[in-house]
């Protein structure tokens, strides 16, 4: 249920409504707005009568909520919701302009991470991606280089500029990543990982949720629904990509994700080709398509020696491919921003 109130309602107005959700063991959610504040019932077990509030002086509606995500939904806040990043909060995701997310699947040295993310910076990314723990489908694969993985993302911000994305695995790391990225980024295998997304819901830094391989798109909103639910109000989705019965490819692109996801949610979202292609050529055409579709950041793989590469190099660009796809981004007009 949301309870919109009239555009000249009080404070005392506002409160008499909150404190009538709270009596009946709910909990309130203020939404402020534009031109009206609107109040959200969460936790309610059973529907809630409109009649409760319809009297109460300032209400103009009471609308039911339909949908079992509610933090995460329009419904509930109709305005995009923006993330800044940066001392002067000038770089934003989900203002309009589209993001780069660029860089190696994992962090395997100083210098691999250094070059890449020069050649991807001049290129036009904003953010670099790197991955410090890793994980991996076979546990003989390179699992990252962890803590040490940790620093060298935190030398690149200090020599690029560049804000950062890495991946947390668990509570453990997660609580090391967050030191250390501006973004914490929560892999499809952890998905449904409820410990983790409600400990990442405690934290101060925005999350890039990645939809499970196996997951709905109810279900990918229902995990974004528990990181909110903790406070953490700064959620990115990041569609990359689902199983289905095709070899050509590693998985496939969801887009049609897209349009259902910006209008159930007010969420940033961010696609990511390269895990959805598993091989090269697929994915500049898929990271076009997606774009034109008006979303608010891609996130590709970026490698400086794709076939060296300890992880994922068969779907990683060279910085030449990468620097190409943003040139014929920015030839389609799309909204690239500066750092
Ligand atoms: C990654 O970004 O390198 C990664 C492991 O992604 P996903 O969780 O989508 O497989
Ligand atoms: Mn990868």
């Amino acid at each position: 249920m949301l309870v919109v109130m009239e555009k000249n309602a009080t404070d005392s107005e506002i409160r008499r409504v909150i404190e009538t959700i709270e009596a009946q063991g709910w909990e309130a959610k203020p939404i402020p707005g534009g031109e009206r504040t609107a109040i959200g019932i969460l936790r309610n077990e059973t529907p809630v009568d409109p009649g409760l509030f319809l009297n109460l002086p300032g209400v103009k509606e009471a609308i039911p909520v339909s949908k079992p995500y509610k933090l995460v939904s329009r419904e509930m806040h109709p305005e995009d919701t923006q993330i800044p990043f940066g001392n002067d909060g000038r770089v934003v995701i989900g203002d309009g302009h589209l993001h780069v997310i660029a860089g190696p699947c994992a962090i395997e040295s100083e210098s691999q991470a250094l070059k890449t993310a020069e050649r991807v910076k001049a290129a036009g990314a904003t953010f670099f991606r790197g991955g410090a723990f890793k994980p991996r489908t076979s546990p003989y694969s390179f699992q990252g280089l962890g803590k040490q993985g940790l620093k060298i993302l935190e030398k690149v911000r200090e020599e690029t500029g560049l804000f950062i994305v890495t991946e947390a695995i668990d509570v453990e790391s997660l609580e090391m990543v967050e030191e250390s990225a501006d973004i914490i980024q929560i892999g499809t295998r952890n998905m449904q990982n409820y410990p983790l997304l409600r400990r990442a819901g405690q934290s101060k830094r925005p999350v890039l949720l990645k939809r499970g391989m196996w997951a709905t798109v109810e279900e990918f909103l229902m995990a974004a629904e528990y990181i909110i639910s903790e406070g953490n109000g700064s959620v990115i989705l990041c569609e990359r990509g689902i199983r289905t019965f095709t070899k050509h490819s590693r998985n496939t692109l969801d887009l049609n994700a897209i349009p259902f996801l910006k209008r159930e949610s007010h969420l940033p979202i961010c696609v990511d080709p390269s895990h959805a292609a598993g091989r090269r050529y697929q994915v500049a055409p898929l990271a076009k398509a997606a774009a034109v579709m008006g979303i608010d950041a891609l996130l590709i793989e970026v490698h400086i020696a794709p076939e060296q590469a300890l992880s994922d190099g068969p779907q990683s660009l060279t910085p030449d491919d990468f620097t190409a796809l943003m040139g014929d981004l920015r030839s389609m007009g799309l909204p690239l921003p500066s750092l």
